[in-house]
């Protein structure tokens, strides 16, 4: 339900996060509990609850996200390093938040 959903708030400016990128599309902040010492959330404008109910019609979200994931990675200092990107799908996937986002995750120490 978009009038309930964190993210969709966030995108709204209802709550707060410090934007890294926003285009017409999508927003990047940081995820609030990272999980590495780069982790970043992409999170399209277009409330969809998960990768389960994506249309023909998103086709260009789920592009345009990947390409921002390269140059947020890029801008981020782990394009060489190399990082994972994820969506989590609905609970047993490990989705707490029901609004689609790509997790760029990387950063770690070299061993
Ligand atoms: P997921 O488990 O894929 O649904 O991921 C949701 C992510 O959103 C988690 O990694 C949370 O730490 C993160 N998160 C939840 N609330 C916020 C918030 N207000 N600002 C930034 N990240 C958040
Ligand atoms: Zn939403």
């Amino acid at each position: 339900m978009p009038g309930e959903c964190i993210f969709c708030k966030i995108v709204n400016r209802e709550m707060p996060a410090e934007f890294l990128y926003e285009d017409e599309a999508c927003v990047v902040f940081r995820d609030i509990h990272p999980a590495a010492p780069v982790h970043l959330l992409l999170v399209p404008k277009k409330h969809i609850r998960s990768v389960n109910d994506l249309k023909d019609e998103d086709k260009g979200i789920v592009s345009h996200l990947f390409l921002i994931a390269r140059d947020m990675a890029k801008q981020s200092g782990v394009r060489d390093s190399g990082y994972k990107l994820l969506f989590n799908v609905e609970k047993g996937g490990g989705q707490v938040i029901f609004h689609l986002h790509l997790h760029l995750i990387g950063g770690w120490k070299k061993p």
